[in-house]
C-alpha cells in the first residue's frame, strides 16, 4: 500500500507504514466464528483444497447475490481471468474496461491475450461512463462479418467490464442495453462493492458473470481469494474446470487443456464464510463513517461521495475531493499532511490509459478520471474504524483546511 502511494505520486508523501499508521485505511475484523472454523480446518486436516467450507463459502455467497452459481478462486484477479475466458474472450479481442480502477482487470484482460480499451468514468459516482461507451460503439467501431470491430486497431471488440469502485455501482441499465445492442458480454468487477445495490438489486449478478475478492481489504475478506458468479451452468461448470487444473480423470490424471491452479484453500474459504455471517453488521459500519464523514467534511468545503438515486453504495473507501477549498493547496498536501498525522490515506490509482504496464493499450477520450486522480484523497474507512479515529481524520483534515 504505501509502496503504491510513493510511486503514484511526484511527491515524498513518507507515508507511514500500515504497522505504524495509528489510523489504518482498511483492516479487517475478525470477531465472529472465523477462530472456530479455523480450528475445524486443522483438526480435520482439512486446509488444502479439499474440505466443506469452499462449497460452503460458494454457496452462501451465491444465495446472497440471488444468483444460480459461485466458483471459489485463490484471488480477484484470477476469478477476472476465468471470468473473460469462459465468456469467450479470445486473444486479440478488445474489452471496454474504465480508465479509474485498481489494475486487476486491465492485467487480466491481457493474461486471456486480449487488450482492454479504457474508457472514461463519469464525473458524478466516478463509475464507467455509458455516454462515451455508447459515443465510442457508434463512431470508432463498425461491423465485419458479423462482429463488432474497433476501427482503429481492426480487432473484434468482446466484452464491457464495468468496475463497480468504491462501494458505488456503476450504471448498469444502459451499460446492458449497449451490450445487448452490439453483442458484447458483460462482465462485473464486484471486487470492491459486494452488497452494493442498483435499482434494489446486488452487483455482480446483473452481467453475464461477476467477480469478487476477498483481499485483505476488502468488506469481507478471507486473507485473499475470489469468486466468480453466474446463472450460467455451462460457465460455471467451465470456471471450475479451469480454475482446477482443467482436470478431466481425477484418477489417472488426465487434463484436457492448460488449466490453472487458481483454486482457494478450505482455511481461507473458512475465514471467508465466517465473515459473510457478517457482513450486515460490515455494511451497516460503514454507511454510517460514510454518513459521518459527509456531515463533518461536507461543511469544511469538500466534495464528499454521491450516491445515485438508483444507488445504495457501500462506500467501501471513503474517499474526497480537495478542490477550492485551500487556494493552491492539493490533495497530495493533505495527503502529506495526514501521513505526518499517522493517519493512512490514499489518492485513487493512476488512470490506466497513462499506467506503463498498458501503455500498449488504447484509450478514449479519457478526461475524467485525470481530474479525479489529482483532486481525490482516499480515508480510513475500516469496519472496526472508531468514532473517536474517525474524529481524529476529521480534525487533521479541518486543521489541515484552517492552515495557512
Ligand atoms: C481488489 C480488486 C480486485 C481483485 O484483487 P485481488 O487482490 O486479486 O483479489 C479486482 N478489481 C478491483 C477493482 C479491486 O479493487
Amino acid at each position: 500500500m504505501t509502496d503504491t502511494v510513493r510511486a503514484a505520486t511526484s511527491f515524498d508523501p513518507a507515508p507511514p507504514h500500515l504497522d505504524v499508521a495509528d489510523v489504518p485505511l482498511s483492516v479487517p475484523q475478525f470477531t465472529g466464528r472465523e477462530w472456530a472454523y479455523v480450528k475445524e480446518c486443522l483438526d480435520t486436516t482439512l486446509v488444502s483444497s479439499v474440505g466443506p467450507f469452499v462449497a460452503r463459502f460458494e454457496r452462501t455467497v451465491a444465495d446472497y447475490l440471488g444468483a444460480r452459481f459461485a466458483v471459489a478462486t485463490a484471488s480477484g484477479t484470477a476469478a477476472l481471468h476465468i471470468a473473460l475466458l469462459v465468456a469467450g474472450v479470445r486473444p486479440d479481442d478488445e474489452v471496454l474496461v474504465p480508465a479509474l480502477t485498481f489494475i486487476a482487470p486491465a492485467n487480466a484482460v491481457r493474461y486471456a491475450g486480449a487488450w482492454p480499451v479504457f474508457m472514461d468514468v463519469d464525473p458524478d459516482y466516478w463509475q464507467l461512463d455509458p455516454a462515451k461507451v455508447r459515443d465510442f460503439l457508434r463512431n470508432d467501431c463498425r461491423w465485419q462479418h458479423g462482429a463488432l470491430v474497433h476501427r482503429a486497431t481492426s480487432r473484434r471488440v468482446r466484452a464491457i467490464l464495468p468496475v463497480h469502485l468504491l462501494g458505488h455501482p456503476a450504471d448498469m441499465t444502459p451499460i446492458l442495453e449497449l451490450a445487448r445492442d452490439h453483442g458484447l458480454v458483460v462482465i462485473e468487477d464486484a471486487a470492491e462493492s459486494l452488497g452494493t445495490t442498483y435499482g434494489g438489486q446486488r452487483v455482480g449478478r446483473l452481467g453475464d458473470v461477476g467477480c469478487l475478492s476477498f483481499n485483505g481489504n476488502k468488506v469481507v475478506t478471507a486473507g485473499g481469494g475470489g469468486m466468480l458468479i453466474t446463472d450460467n451452468p455451462d460457465w460455471a461448470a467451465r470456471a471450475k474446470h479451469l480454475t482446477t487444473q482443467a482436470k478431466a480423470d481425477a484418477l489417472e490424471y488426465i487434463h484436457d487443456e492448460v488449466g490453472f491452479n487458481y483454486r482457494l484453500s478450505n482455511l481461507q474459504a473458512a475465514v471467508g464464510l465466517a465473515q459473510m455471517e457478517r457482513l450486515d453488521e460490515f455494511l451497516t459500519a460503514k454507511r454510517a463513517i460514510a454518513t459521518r464523514y459527509r456531515d463533518r467534511l461536507g461543511e469544511l468545503g469538500l466534495q464528499t461521495m454521491k450516491e445515485a438515486p438508483w444507488a445504495w453504495s457501500t462506500f467501501w473507501l471513503y474517499t474526497v475531493l480537495i478542490r477550492e477549498c485551500r487556494p493552491g493547496k492539493t490533495s497530495r498536501d493533505l495527503l502529506q499532511h495526514l501521513h505526518r498525522s499517522h493517519i493512512l490515506a490514499r489518492p485513487l490509482w493512476q488512470p490506466l490509459h497513462r499506467c506503463p504496464a498498458h501503455a500498449g493499450s488504447p484509450a478514449y477520450r479519457v478526461e475524467v478520471a485525470d481530474r479525479l486522480y489529482r483532486e481525490a484523497v482516499s480515508l480510513p474507512s475500516s469496519v472496526g474504524l472508531t468514532q473517536e479515529e474517525q474524529e481524529r481524520v476529521v480534525g487533521a483534515i479541518a486543521a489541515w483546511v484552517r492552515s495557512e
